[in-house]
């Protein structure tokens, strides 16, 4: 299957876009379809070969008007036709005021009324014939007919009126979000100056190639990912990372797409494509995140589909009866069942509610906490219980080896750290990375063979025809030794012939964030594979008072499972660093992985992703969905609320059609800059 994405342009509301990605979904020659609003974004797979000008067409007999560009091009967002349209009509109602004969004011009257409402009325018959939906064009078409045919012509032209102007400054606040949102996901570079032949040459991102040279002067943003060749510098990371301190990096290092050259020009050995690389990583990520919908966005969508004929149905059934039981006129009755129409327009919904989970994993990105789905940012408000992981997650996972003990005298300690560097030099583990960096030699990688990893135990692997283990005593077969260090042992053919005692760091604050999670009453606990003396004593130390140690990867996932089965409310988060325990990540309500920035395996296993080794990023993350969670709820009951409120005063007589407008588009666009906080959150 191919991936595909467009620029999605002239797309008028949330629910048209909910509309293009059902129809999509539903016609079989589309997969994982998904039509993002908030970004304007169209992204689907397919086994065809999809051309744009055919999916434009058959997008067109969903949404008229709706046009595709490809993801570089660019495009012209809507002209100002609409403005045009508003004045010329309004003008010429205005010179039918002034105007003392009936019928060449009625003849202006009209002219009026068809250029204003016009747009309307012609989207709304096109969606009812075409998909047999009456939608919120509609919904104005028929007041404002309606209003003009019992005689209330000035209403009528005032809901047209107010309608069109609301809908310009409702795209207005929508374009200023979108524009708020693409500022702080601003990473991506266009160009790149690669050095061809002495001559440099500034080309497109996604047309450099892996071992390219490129060029990043100082203050520019490096383009692609790679390894610096050429100068040293420092740099920084706050876009990708959210940390603001500037980092130093010099020759040999490996440097991010994303991050800011800012006091010396380098030059960097390009190691990823652009598609692989950290800054399209993010991006997609972003992107699809609202594709996983949180609960609220399942249902509004839902609510919006029976809403509609609902509130139609009611209108009409008031309008026929209400005269036929009570003394109110035929003409009061249609008029009254006209202004509740307008009043039910599900527009300020339908957007702000999407809009804020966007913003709010916007802002979470721009903070360096990736979050990978709209109901993850909503899960994290609820967490009740966070497991962490010890290695990596709590302490630092840089081990500094403290002493090297020999228990066969044939050996010294320098043999045996490089028997262990040796095979270390195929695990990820970070002990296995610490040996590695501790022995600091050559290593001749080719001279090991039979390598196998056991997950929470060590390793095996021959050299020299010796069988060699690495790993807990345990899985040599040996006795513990008493230490608050993590020992390694190491036996040769099943006979154990030393063993390296590693100290490992606590990160620091990691008991001042406990401190502030547990604040918010949040169950705080450790599952760790390190054994028990070293578990309880950093328990301690941080605060956590529930641990279990001597976990195998497995037990940890099977002790979660039971927790997930047993808990009675709240969500259960697990934070790992995603080398060994992928499954309780995958397992948990929600997996979070610590220290992602340049580690897909991170990125892959988990479900929110903190790209700065910090933990206090995870209770501003449950800060931010909480907040975006309080503005979801502020737009729906003042949405709702003031509609409701409408309402009853147009039962009671008291309100006009005008003030039915105001509760549709003026709600829409209170909520929409009410959403615009969201991204204003404070640190
Ligand atoms: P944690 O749960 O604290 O992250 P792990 O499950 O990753 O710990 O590992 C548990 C124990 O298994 C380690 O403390 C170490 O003794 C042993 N171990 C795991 N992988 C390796 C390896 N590559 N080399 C040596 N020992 C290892
Ligand atoms: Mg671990």
């Amino acid at each position: 299957m191919k991936s595909y994405k467009f620029n999605i342009h002239n797309l008028d509301c949330a629910n048209c876009a909910r509309k293009i990605e059902e129809k999509l979904q539903a016609n079989g020659n589309y997969a994982n379809v998904s039509v993002n609003f908030s970004t304007l974004k169209l992204s689907f797979k397919s086994e065809l070969d999809i051309n744009k000008d055919d999916l434009e067409k058959e997008i067109q007999k969903i949404e008229d008007g709706v046009t595709l560009s490809l993801n570089n091009e660019e495009v012209n967002e809507r002209n100002n036709s609409d403005i045009f349209n508003l004045i010329a009509g309004l003008a010429i109602f205005g010179i039918s005021m002034l105007i003392k004969n009936n019928i060449i004011s009625t003849i202006l009257i009209i002219i009026s009324t068809i250029i204003l409402l016009y747009k309307v009325f012609v989207k709304a018959t096109k969606q009812l014939f075409k998909s047999k939906i009456l939608d919120e064009n509609a919904l104005i078409t028929i007041s404002v007919i309606g209003a003009m045919l019992v005689g209330k012509v000035h209403e009528g032209i005032m809901v047209i009126t107010l309608y069109e102007i609301g809908k310009i400054l409702e795209s207005k606040a929508i374009s200023k979000s979108r524009k708020s949102i693409s500022d702080l996901m601003n990473i991506k570079v266009d160009y790149a100056n690669v050095k061809l032949n002495k001559e440099i040459k500034s080309l497109r991102v996604e047309d450099v190639q892996i071992n390219d040279i490129i060029l990043v002067k100082v203050g520019e943003k490096t383009p692609l990912d790679g390894i610096i060749v050429k100068g040293s510098s420092q740099i920084d990371n706050s876009s990708l990372t959210g940390e603001s301190k500037l980092v130093s990096l010099k020759k040999n290092d490996q440097i991010l797409s994303g991050s800011i050259n800012v006091t010396s020009p380098l030059e960097i050995k390009v190691t990823k494509t652009y598609e692989d690389s950290t800054v399209n990583k993010i991006l997609e990520l972003v992107e699809n995140a609202t594709d996983k919908k949180a609960k609220t966005e399942n249902f509004v969508s839902k609510a919006a589909k029976i809403y509609t004929p609902l509130v139609l149905t009611f209108a009409c059934l008031f309008a026929i009866f209400v005269p036929l039981f009570t003394n109110m006129s035929y003409q009061d009755s249609i008029y009254k069942a006209l202004v509740f129409l307008v009043i039910s327009c599900p527009c300020s919904i339908a957007i702000s509610v999407p809009l804020s989970y966007f913003s709010g994993i916007g802002t979470c990105s721009s903070r360096g906490i990736l979050v990978k789905g709209s109901n993850y940012l909503d899960n994290l408000k609820d967490v009740k219980e966070i497991i962490f992981d010890k290695t990596g997650t709590i302490t630092t996972g840089n081990f500094i080896i403290s002493d090297i003990e020999i228990l066969n005298k044939k050996y010294k300690k320098e043999e045996l750290l490089k028997i262990a560097a040796y095979g270390e030099s195929y695990s990820t583990h970070p002990i296995a990375k610490s040996i590695v960096n501790a022995y600091s030699k050559k290593i001749l990688t080719n001279k090991i063979s039979n390598f196998k990893e056991n997950a929470g135990k060590g390793i095996s692997y021959n050299l020299n025809n010796d069988n060699y283990k690495i790993g807990t005593a345990n899985f040599v077969g040996y006795k513990k030794i008493d230490s608050l260090n993590t020992i390694v042992y190491i036996s040769k053919n099943d006979e154990v012939i030393g063993y390296i005692e590693l100290e490992d760091e606590i990160k620091n604050d990691v008991s001042k964030s406990i401190t502030n999670l547990k604040r918010n009453n949040i169950n705080t606990l450790m599952f760790t594979g390190d054994k028990k003396d070293i578990a309880l004593n950093i328990a301690s130390k941080i605060g956590i008072n529930n641990v279990q140690y001597e976990l195998l990867p497995q037990d940890k996932y099977h002790l979660l499972e039971e927790k997930i089965n047993s808990k009675e409310n709240g969500k259960i988060a697990f934070v790992g660093d995603g080398i060994n325990d992928a499954p309780s990540l995958a397992l948990a309500d929600i997996g979070i992985s610590m220290g992602g920035v340049g580690s897909s395996a991170a990125i892959e296993a988990s479900d929110v992703v903190i790209m700065k080794d910090d933990i206090s990023k995870i209770n501003e993350a449950i800060k931010i969905s909480k907040f975006t969670n309080k503005i979801i709820m502020q737009n729906l009951v003042f949405s709702i609320g003031v509609k409701i409120a409408i309402l009853v005063l147009s039962a009671l007589g008291i309100t006009d059609m005008w003030e039915a407008v105001f509760a549709d588009v003026g709600t829409t666009i209170i909520t929409i800059i009410n959403t615009l906080r969201i991204l204003k959150i404070k640190k």
